[in-house]
């Protein structure tokens, strides 16, 4: 029987569950959704008709405030989807030790067919319909940017929320993913695709784990294998290109392609901009069927696209070593004993692809201390480091060449200071997931050995509460 998503959130929980030694109640108190918020609200289109749109804010836990997580906007979503990304939001902002509960929200509209002046005005109702019922604020719930949305989207969201409260000082910390010159941090646009980069680095680098998969250790020269060209792909193909991978294989929903020799991430891109579909690109082979992308031989599959891609249906086919589930819910939880048992690493979403949030929360960050990482330390470190440099030039009688003088004087940025933050952030959960996994009898994957972890720590901050003793 095929289950909905958030059933399938819902059964991988319990799974974890079973490991764990703490009582029905709490359990339960964790595992629900708190508030579901379904609204419809009317917007003039661009004929200046009237169209009912249906939306959705749904908070799943609120253990920790704000609660966090973005907004999709898509024509087939529903209630069901929302809370199985609102649930997993909880437990992926725990897993990488971002303070915040889950939320998610989503908007039934197709952001490819509609104008942009009726995504704004989508946009700015919707916003206006999450402050009227208190859904959104620095403090009580923070959207953010997912399938469908961008910078775009959250600096209209947050001009709305401003403009309505006036002269409150955090207003920026409203929602996350905002242009860099309306309160957003350096980072952000890249921080999903470059986590999973981090992410699959580390996985990669433990030399036993590779070596039972027949592969050697380190990411360079993996052949992968990537669904889906968006924001988050994009980068995950960047970032792994650039740490020495071989994309063999890029699919979208028109379609896919396929070099053994490896593609250039950046000429597929453009190619796709240019025609309108990844198909005909010089020098590869066209995949008609773009589901017979993840089929392919490879290292590394990487679904960048939705949910339920590797199911019951096609999972004895897979043929990667390892999965990075940089989407949120590509594999069901129907398919992952069938790739556990073809010895295939699952790399859980709630884990893989927490980059969003993580640097999420240094933008919040920033927003509630009003100053940009590094804006004071930057120039005492380069000063420092020029003095100990000339020292050592003096005691040595040698001089640096200006190449190693930048690198060596050079003071953290903003930009620095995320991506420093986001390695750290990845690679610390990576090895807490990784030791639970390995010390847990019986425990049957990465992703039950990743809810242990994050059940663990909601749980200990219900007991620090006080709720339950
Ligand atoms: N939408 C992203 C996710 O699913 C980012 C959420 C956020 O930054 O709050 O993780």
């Amino acid at each position: 029987m095929a289950h909905s998503f958030y059933q399938d959130v819902m059964r991988n929980f319990e799974k974890a569950t079973k490991f764990l030694p703490y009582s029905e109640g709490l359990m339960a108190t964790i595992k629900e959704c708190n508030s579901v918020y379904k609204m419809s609200f009317p917007v003039k289109d661009d004929e200046g008709k009237i169209q009912l749109i249906e939306a959705y804010r749904v908070e799943h836990s609120h253990h920790k405030l704000p609660t966090k997580g973005g907004i999709r906007y898509a024509d087939n979503v529903d209630q069901d989807e929302v809370m199985a990304l609102a649930a997993l939001m909880t437990f992926k902002c725990a897993v990488v030790d971002v303070p915040f509960g889950g939320a998610k929200g989503a908007v039934k509209i197709n952001s490819r067919t509609t104008s942009v002046p009726m995504l704004e005005r989508v946009t700015r109702r919707y916003a206006m319909e999450l402050i009227k019922k208190n859904f959104i604020g620095p403090g009580i719930d923070v959207p953010a940017p997912d399938y469908g949305t961008g910078p775009r989207e959250m600096s209209w969201i947050v001009d709305t929320y401003s403009s309505i409260k006036d002269g409150e000082l955090d207003a920026l910390g409203c929602v996350t993913g905002k242009p860099v010159g309306q309160g957003g941090i350096q980072g952000r646009t890249e921080a999903t695709g470059l986590g999973v980069f981090y992410g699959m680095r580390e996985v990669c680098n433990f030399e036993e784990d590779m070596t039972a998969l027949g592969l050697t250790k380190g990411i360079e020269g993996k052949t992968t294998v990537i669904q889906g060209l968006g924001n988050v792909g994009y980068h995950t193909a960047k970032f792994f290109a650039e740490g020495g991978a071989k994309i063999v294989a890029i699919a979208e929903y028109e379609g896919a392609i396929y070099n053994e020799n490896g593609l250039d991430y950046e000429a597929v891109f453009q190619h796709r901009k240019a025609t309108g579909s990844l198909l005909n690109f010089p020098g590869a082979t066209n995949l008609e069927n773009s589901n017979a992308a993840l089929e392919l031989e490879c290292d590394i599959l990487i679904p960048a696209a939705l949910e339920n891609q590797i199911t019951a249906e096609n999972a004895s086919r897979i043929k990667a070593k390892m999965i990075g589930e940089a989407a949120n819910g590509p594999v069901s939880a129907d398919a992952e004993p069938i790739l556990a048992q073809k010895g295939i690493i699952v790399v859980p979403d709630m884990y893989l692809n927490a980059g969003g949030v993580t640097v999420s929360y240094f933008e919040w960050l920033k927003n509630l201390s009003h100053v940009r990482f590094g804006r004071l330390t930057k120039r005492f470190e380069e000063n420092s480091a020029n003095d100990i440099l000339k020292m050592v030039e003096e005691m040595t009688g040698k001089k640096a060449t200006d190449v190693q003088r930048k690198t060596i004087i050079q003071g953290a940025g903003e930009k620095d200071l995320v991506y420093s933050g986001l390695e750290e952030t990845m690679i610390n959960a990576y090895h807490e997931i990784r030791h639970t996994y390995k010390s847990t009898q019986g425990c049957p994957d990465l992703r039950t050995a990743a809810f242990m972890v994050a059940v663990k720590k909601i749980a200990t901050s219900y007991e620090l509460l006080g709720i339950f003793p």
